[in-house]
Formats: structure tokens, C-alpha cells, sequence
């Protein structure tokens, strides 16, 4: 099928499930009057479940108040009248019968007063599918009763009942109530697990008598208020009015099915139905009638739904623990949790805790991990100080090491390693530096050098070695008889030089003189007299260094010439 096709058929589909006019004029006729509760929740239910396909003023709310004008062929042939008065010029496209009274009205007048206008019905009682037979334009929800269903509830709940009152009376409802229990109490009076319970069935009191029956009951009995119109005096009994009344007098516990009518009104509960949803689903039948479905494909449903409902009140004025009830119970009048009570400030209580917990365990952890991470830190500094410590230690050790190595490297390169004298080198570094001290100064400087005499004999004589120890000792020698200030080098071989700081050339020649005479006094191996010539010279203003060494070696040269051991000044 080509799909222009099939969008065409989907869309005819979709408008005829939604063929309801909102002009179509609905009339519901309630058998009781507005202020009854079954009535008022029930025609609650019509108004919403018809609100969004059915204009408001289509729809015609007619009460028919037979709970309070029963068996009245007069005000019956006053309300026919007005019906097809009212309704005769303004004919209605469906009826939604709603309870007993308003269904036998209209099987038996709706040919007359509506011919040929579908009519739902619900919230009947006593329901007789063959009433139905030369009806094809009725289908509806009987309500049914659930007599049984609640016996079997009774006993379920309070298992030490051995007696149930089942209540109704000899109007409408309440007659056929009675009846359909006698045939369930000679029923369990033959079921061998029902036999030990006792039912008794009160149909014939006045209220007063009832108040007093009930109030004077044995714990182990229960009662079930099947339906009461009217006393044997003809007193109209009011579910709100009355049940709360019959209730306090009660000993026991009073069962019912009629839902909202009840609960609330001192019943304890019950397998009970809902007035709202027999209207509520009456009205959808009603609605797919107006949309095209025919009455005859709309099949009947013979009952409605029961479900166990109880008054937590009631349960805790008998004690009966909510354990006893079916699992599936609704429970009215709870009084909510602590927790249900302040929910949503609990839930934002408890998310606030675990979302601040959360974040005091992750600052927790962020604290551990710096602590840690602090306790490394500090452990590695320790550590690190240490290693500085032990590689400063190591350094300052080696460094001492290099210090004394090199002052022995030093004094090795200025040292004679014979004599222990200053060296050569040394003269040559330490002189200038005196004669330029000197120079500034003006002071007297004066430098000399001392020659062995005839030394090469000494050696040839006694020995390279013995001419070694004559060194040594000459050095000694020369070294003691100078003064504090004074400098000794060994210039080379035989040859020392004598630096005389602050010194005049007479000082110098009494010095000289004074260590000519220490060293004749040298003794070795039973060599004396030895002698030394001495040229001496001071620092004069235009001297280098070459200079002065050069005049005093000139005077050297000059005291061997003159015949040695003497000193000659430059
Ligand atoms: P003069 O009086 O002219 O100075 O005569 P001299 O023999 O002292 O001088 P000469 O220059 O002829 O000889 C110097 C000698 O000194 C030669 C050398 O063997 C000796 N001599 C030089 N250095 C040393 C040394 O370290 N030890 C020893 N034992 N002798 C040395
Ligand atoms: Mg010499
Ligand atoms: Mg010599």
C-alpha cells in the first residue's frame, strides 16, 4: 500500500476513536440525593472522566432521592412527569444510570421517557443479566456485593471470631442483601472449615435497638453492615449521620463494603468498592458509546472491583495489629512516618550529610596526603641537610688536605730541601718586594751574598757528605746569628744571601762581622776555621733587583780577590 494510502487510514482511525461531539448532552441520574457521599464521589467521577469530550453544560446531573422517598408511587409518577418534561424538548444522546434505584427506573420507563437513547448503568447491587435480554440498548458495571468476600475477611483479621452480625433491613437493598446472606450462611453452615462460625442476620430493629444489640457483643463477635434504609419505624439511617453513632456504641468491630461511605464514618474496613470509579468507568463506556461503539459489543461486568480498605483508627481502637491484614490492604487515616512526615527535609538532610561527608573525606584525604607528603619532605630534608653536612665535612677534609698539600707543594718549591733554607726562588719573589718596601720607606736595606772559601777542597777532602753536613750546620749558623727580621736564602751551592731589613751599612758590616765569627766556631768531624767572604750592598734609590745582587756579587768577587774571609761593602 502506497504511503499517502496508509497515512489516510491511520488518520481516519485516529479521528473516529475520537468521534465524541462536544455538544453530545449527557444525563446522569443518580437514585440518591447530592449530599450522599456514594452519590457525590461517584458523580465526581462521571464529571472528570467525561470533562475533556463533553462541554459542561452537556452534561445534565438529575437526583432522584430515593434513599429518602422510597416506595412512593406518587413522588415516582411526579419524577416520571418531570424527566419527560424537562427531557422531551432536550433529549439527552446517553444516560449513565448511577446505583439500584436510578436502574430499575429506568427498565422499567426508559422506553417510554428516553426511547431509543443508550443508557449505562452502574453501581447496582442486585443485578439480573436477564433483565437485559429485551434491553440491547443497556451495558453498564453492576456493583454487585461482596458478602462472602467479607466474611472470609473477618475471619482472616480477627481468627478468634466466632460470631458475625450481618445487618441489613426489609427496603430495596437492604432486602436482597438479606437474602443473598441467608443463602451464604446455610452455605458455610455446611463448609466444614466455615461450620464453627456463627451468622446471624438482624434485619428487624429500630435504631435504638441496634445501638443497644451492638453495644452489648461479646469480643469474639463481629458485625457487617451489609445496608440499612430504614429502621423498623420507618427512621432514615444516614451512613454520616448514623454509623459514626452505631460504631462508638459498638463492643465489636463493624465490617462494610461501601468504601467512602464507610470509612471515615466509624467503620473499621472491609472488602469495599469505590463510588468514584464506578462513575469514572461508567462515563468511559459512555464515551465510546458517543464515539460509535454500539451498546450491544460493550459487554456487562457483572461486579465491581473490592479491595480491602481499613481506618488505621479503627484498627488501633480493637488492637488489631496491621499484620493481620491482607497484604494488598489500603490503610486510611495513617498517621504518616516520622519519616514520611518530613520527608523531603530528612532526604535533603541526609543528601546535605553525604555530600558534606564526601567532602570532608576527600579534605581528609587531602590533609593525609599533605601530612605525608610533609613527613617526606622533612625526611628528605633531614636527609639532604645530612648529605650536605657529610659533602661539606668530605669537602672541608679534602679541601684542608689540598691546603696542607699545597703549603708543603709551596714550601717545596721555596725551600732548600738540604738546608731547610729559603730557596732561590724565594729570594728572587721576597727581595723585590723588601727593596720596593724599602724604596717608599727610604729606610736603610741592605743584602749581602756569603761564599764558602774554598769549599771545593773540603768536599775533595772529607767527602761530598761531610761538605753536606758543613751546610746544614753553616745554615744553622747563619740562621741564628741573624735577628728576627733578618732573611737567609741559599742562593746556590756554597753561596747564601742575606737580607737586612732597616739596616745601615754599618750595622750590617758589625752583622757580618758577628757571623764570620759564629761560623769559624762550626766544628765538624774536627774540620774548623772554616771561613766565608761576604760582599754587601745597600738599596740604592734607581736599584733593580739585578742591580743589587750585581754590586754585592761584585764585592763578593772583590773580598776572594782581596785574599777571602773578609768583607767587602759595594
Ligand atoms: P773559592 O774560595 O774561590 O770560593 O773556592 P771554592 O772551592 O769554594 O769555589 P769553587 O767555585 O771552585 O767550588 C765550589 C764547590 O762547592 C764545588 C762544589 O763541589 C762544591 N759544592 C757546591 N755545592 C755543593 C753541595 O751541595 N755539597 C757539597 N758537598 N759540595 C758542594
Ligand atoms: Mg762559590
Ligand atoms: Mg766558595
Amino acid at each position: 500500500m502506497p504511503y499517502p494510502c496508509l497515512t489516510l487510514l491511520l488518520l481516519l482511525l485516529i479521528t473516529s476513536a475520537n468521534l465524541v461531539q462536544a455538544s453530545s448532552k449527557v444525563l446522569l441520574l443518580n437514585s440518591y440525593h447530592p449530599q450522599y457521599t456514594w452519590t457525590e464521589e461517584l458523580t465526581h467521577g462521571v464529571r472528570n472522566a467525561l470533562a475533556k469530550d463533553i462541554a459542561q453544560e452537556n452534561i445534565y446531573i438529575e437526583y432522584m432521592d430515593k434513599r429518602r422517598y422510597i416506595d412512593d408511587p406518587v413522588y415516582n409518577q411526579k419524577l416520571i412527569d418531570l424527566l419527560q418534561y424537562k427531557f422531551s424538548k432536550n433529549i439527552p444522546d446517553i444516560i449513565i444510570a448511577s446505583d439500584d434505584a436510578a436502574y430499575r427506573f429506568m427498565l422499567q420507563y426508559g422506553d417510554t421517557l428516553f426511547p431509543n437513547i443508550p443508557i449505562v448503568f452502574c453501581g447496582v447491587n442486585v443485578f439480573d443479566p436477564s433483565d437485559l435480554t429485551n434491553n440491547p440498548n443497556i451495558t453498564g458495571i453492576a456493583e454487585g456485593m461482596d458478602i462472602e468476600g467479607n466474611l472470609n475477611l473477618i475471619t482472616q483479621v480477627q481468627p478468634k471470631v466466632k460470631k458475625i452480625i450481618l445487618i441489613g433491613d426489609t427496603t430495596g437493598l437492604g432486602l436482597r442483601m438479606v437474602g443473598a446472606a441467608e443463602k451464604i450462611k446455610n452455605l458455610w453452615q455446611k463448609k466444614s472449615s466455615k461450620k464453627h462460625i456463627e451468622i446471624t442476620i438482624l434485619d428487624d430493629f429500630s435504631l435504638p435497638e441496634l445501638y443497644n444489640t451492638l453495644g452489648q457483643l461479646p469480643a469474639d463477635t463481629a458485625v457487617l453492615l451489609m445496608a440499612i434504609h430504614k429502621d423498623r419505624l420507618g427512621a432514615y439511617f444516614s451512613f454520616q449521620e448514623d454509623l459514626p453513632k452505631l460504631s462508638a456504641s459498638s463492643s465489636v468491630p463493624v465490617y462494610g463494603m461501601w468504601g467512602s461511605l464507610m470509612i471515615n464514618n466509624g467503620a473499621i474496613g472491609g472488602m469495599m468498592n469505590d463510588p468514584y470509579q464506578h462513575g469514572s468507568n461508567a462515563a468511559k463506556m459512555a464515551l465510546r458509546i458517543l464515539a460509535g461503539t454500539a451498546v450491544k459489543d460493550i459487554t456487562v461486568k457483572e461486579s465491581a472491583l473490592y479491595q480491602p480498605k481499613f481506618d488505621f483508627l479503627q484498627l488501633q481502637r480493637f488492637h488489631i495489629n496491621e499484620k493481620q491484614l491482607p497484604p494488598n490492604s489500603k490503610i486510611y487515616n495513617k498517621p504518616d512516618s516520622f519519616y514520611l512526615k518530613n520527608k523531603s527535609l530528612i532526604d535533603s538532610s541526609i543528601a546535605i550529610f553525604i555530600f558534606l561527608s564526601f567532602i570532608i573525606a576527600l579534605l581528609y584525604r587531602n590533609i593525609l596526603q599533605r601530612k605525608n607528603a610533609q613527613n617526606k619532605l622533612y625526611q628528605f630534608n633531614i636527609d639532604l641537610e645530612n648529605t650536605v653536612r657529610e659533602r661539606t665535612l668530605e669537602l672541608e677534609k679534602s679541601n684542608e688536605e689540598l691546603q696542607k698539600a699545597s703549603a708543603l707543594m709551596s714550601s717545596f718549591a721555596h725551600t732548600d730541601s738540604l738546608t731547610s733554607l729559603s730557596n732561590r726562588r724565594s729570594a728572587n719573589q721576597e727581595i723585590p718586594t723588601y727593596m720596593k718596601r724599602h724604596s717608599i720607606s727610604q729606610q736603610g736595606f741592605v743584602l749581602g751574598i756569603v761564599d764558602i772559601d774554598h769549599f771545593k777542597k773540603i768536599n775533595d777532602n772529607y767527602g761530598h757528605q761531610i761538605g753536606d753536613d758543613i751546610l746544614i750546620e753553616l745554615a744553622q749558623t747563619l740562621n741564628n746569628s741573624l735577628r728576627p727580621n733578618d732573611r737567609v736564602y741559599r742562593w746556590g751551592g756554597e753561596e747564601f744571601i742575606i737580607a737586612l731589613p732597616e739596616t745601615s751599612m754599618h750595622e750590617a758590616t758589625a752583622i757580618c762581622q758577628r757571623l764570620s765569627k759564629n761560623i769559624a766556631a762550626i766544628s765538624i768531624d774536627n774540620i774548623s776555621n772554616i771561613t766565608v767572604s761576604i760582599g754587601i750592598t745597600s738599596l740604592q734609590k734607581h736599584d733593580s733587583y739585578d742591580s743589587i745582587i750585581h754590586r754585592a756579587d761584585t764585592a763578593l768577587y772583590q773580598a776572594k780577590e782581596n785574599g777571602r774571609d773578609q768583607i767587602v761593602t759595594g
